[in-house]
This record gives structure tokens, sequence and C-alpha cells, in this order.
């Protein structure tokens, strides 16, 4: 459990944001994953710049959308899916 890979639904991945989410962040790490393995993050208003720059100042490809969450979207990941303030950068 706790997978990341899971499909997103409506919640921001900012950590310890519960914000319903407006944007999607599909990024990719080059150095663990496959070319054709996409991660995909969602975020508010709030914390889409922070999250996309996260991943942008670790040189991954990152390629931001708009999302809409709908009634018929898996249940969502655990919340704070994202990075969490205080690890190791
Ligand atoms: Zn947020």
């Amino acid at each position: 459990m706790g997978s990341l890979d899971a499909a997103p639904a409506g919640g921001c991945s900012r950590a310890g944001c519960r914000k319903a989410a407006t944007s999607r962040i599909d990024w990719r790490n080059p150095k663990i994953h496959a070319e054709d393995r996409v991660k995909t993050w969602l975020a508010c208003d709030e914390h889409v710049d922070y999250l996309r720059e996260f991943l942008a100042a670790r040189s991954f490809p990152v390629r931001v959308s708009s999302f809409e969450a709908t009634d018929a979207a898996a249940p969502a990941p655990s919340p704070g899916a994202g990075p969490v303030g205080g690890g190791s950068a």
C-alpha cells in the first residue's frame, strides 16, 4: 500500500495538503524509471509550482496539465504522497 503508482484521484500530492487538485504533474525519474514509466502527482493551485519546481530541480522530465476530479475516479491514494518536508534531499 502507499503505492505512488496508483492513479491519483483528486487530492493535492503535497505533503499535508488536503486541497482538491487542479493540475496534474506527470514526471519520471530517468535514473530509476524506464522510458515508459511515468508517475503522476496532483496539485492544487497553491502547490503546483512547488511540486513542479521540486521535480525540475532534479532535472526530471515534468509535464503539467490541467486536472479535473471526477466522480468516477478511483479511491484516493494516501494523502501527502508527494515530497515530505524535512526529508533528505
Ligand atoms: Zn496543495
